[in-house]
């Protein structure tokens, strides 16, 4: 894990916030390859669940919502954690987090043997004022989830995209929770982005879209490339579900740190539009036009961390490999779809700039495509590596004469002479097949 966070500050994937000024606990910032990881996963995300289908619809609601959403949603009573301090270390902990080492006396002791306050609740909402005054009318949420606008917005959006039950509701955002303990690199942030669907069916239909979407998501993880040995699905016990809910399974990945949610998937019943229709005073039933029945929808929730699901990428792609001769390389094995440059284009002389920088231009009509002419080629082949560029395409002098360039393939190394004709059908094949 460590030579991964190092590996994401020296080469600009993810480093603390306000670096300069010692970091913020719990924010983090994206740099030149960070940002396109996780513009990528978002863009696949979004391919998957929106665009492939006509049965879901996109939105893109604010991160700040009436407050009266979080008292519907049950937030502002219950979205807490139990929290509590340390009387030594005066450290604050989440109580059902204390099986860590105190930070006063690794060695000794855990957190639970320290000297520790009763347990307290803590709301994990972040605040703010809206408006000139900071009192309690003015008070606003962040949101913690991004669900909740979906439910709101529920009938314009069905109304406007002439929808009928079943169907969903996906969205893409920022979520912010004040976490008593951020840690473990991104994984648990105060400031984070979910992919949600909220998918709507009749009452009797529940069950099957619940294991419907369970699998399509399961799919999802596997197609970026997550193994058994490190994907699982871990199915809620009863005393773990909300009261509201019938079912809940948790897809895990194995981290450094042990296995962890990544995204829950979630029967959360009739609980989110019946609230809102109780706190709104508007109705948010349906009518199905054949039967004339009219139903609250159900509602099976599918949400994914996108940060988390970034750093898995990362944690699953990172790989030290001995290479013959004693040395070795650092390659992040990403999928080509989320690797953040999807070639690199490296003139093997500085005099043969101008012809690579024409190929870069063409291909960069398609694909994020990185121009370096600096160092030799060896040590450029590495750094891509450790970008986890899949494809390096390599113009030397023969190439001025035969037309054809060496692409090098970032798992195997294997290299290929190519045609440059037919070099953009070759990348497209490689980079854009599907599974
Ligand atoms: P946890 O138990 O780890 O706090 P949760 O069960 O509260 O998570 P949900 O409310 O189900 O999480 O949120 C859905 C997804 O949002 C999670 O699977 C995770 O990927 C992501 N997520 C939640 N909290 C955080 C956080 N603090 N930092 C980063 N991602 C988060």
């Amino acid at each position: 894990m460590d030579e991964l966070v190092s590996l994401c500050a020296r080469r600009g994937f993810i480093f603390p916030s306000s670096e300069i000024y010692g970091g913020i606990n719990g924010f983090w910032d994206y740099g030149p390859l960070g940002v396109e990881l996780k513009n990528n996963l978002k863009a696949f995300w979004w391919q998957r669940v929106v665009r492939e289908r006509d049965d879901v619809e996109g939105l893109d609601s604010t991160v700040i919502a009436h407050p009266r959403t979080w008292e519907a949603s049950g937030h502002v009573e219950h979205f807490s954690d139990p929290m509590v301090d340390c009387r030594t270390c005066k450290r604050r902990f989440r109580a059902d987090h204390v099986d860590v080492p105190c930070p006063e006396a690794p060695k000794q002791r855990s957190v639970a043997e320290c000297d520790l306050t009763e347990a307290r609740n803590f709301n994990l909402m972040l605040r703010t004022f809206i408006g000139a005054s900071e009192d309690a009318a003015s008070t606003a949420f962040l949101r913690a989830e991004t669900c909740q606008s979906i439910f709101t917005d529920f009938k314009r959006v069905r109304e406007a995209a002439r929808q009928k039950i079943p169907f969903g509701i996906a969205q893409i955002g920022k979520a912010f929770r004040n976490e008593i303990n951020p840690r473990n690199f991104t994984f648990r942030s105060r400031e984070f982005e979910q992919a949600e669907l909220e998918f709507f069916v009749h009452p009797s239909e529940r069950e099957r879209w619940f294991e419907y979407w369970l699998e399509q998501r399961v799919g999802f993880h596997r197609e970026l490339g997550f193994g058994d040995d490190r994907l699982r699905v871990r199915p809620h016990e009863p005393d773990e579900l909300a009261h509201y809910a019938k079912a809940a399974a948790d897809v895990e990945f194995l981290f450094p740190f042990g296995w962890q949610e990544i995204e829950g998937v979630h029967d959360r019943g009739d609980w989110d539009l019946s609230r809102h229709t109780e706190y709104s005073g508007k109705d948010l039933a349906v009518t199905d036009e054949q039967t004339k029945e009219r139903f609250v929808p159900m509602v099976v929730e599918t949400s994914v961390g996108i940060d988390r699901t970034a750093l898995a990428l990362l944690c699953n792609a990172y790989q030290e490999e001995a290479l013959e001769g004693g040395d070795t390389r650092t390659v992040l094995r990403l999928h080509p779809a989320v690797a953040p440059i999807k070639a690199a284009v490296l003139p093997l002389s500085k005099k043969l700039a101008e012809p690579v920088r024409r190929i870069a231009a063409d291909l960069r009509r398609h694909w994020n495509v990185f121009y370096d002419d600096a160092g030799n080629i060896g040590r450029r082949y590495r750094r891509q590596d450790e970008a986890g560029t899949p494809l390096c395409v390599t113009y030397d002098f023969e190439s001025e004469d035969d037309g054809q360039v060496t692409v090098r393939e970032r798992d195997g190394m294997q290299q290929e002479r190519i045609a440059l004709d037919g070099l953009e059908a070759y990348l497209r094949e490689r980079l854009e097949a599907r599974p």
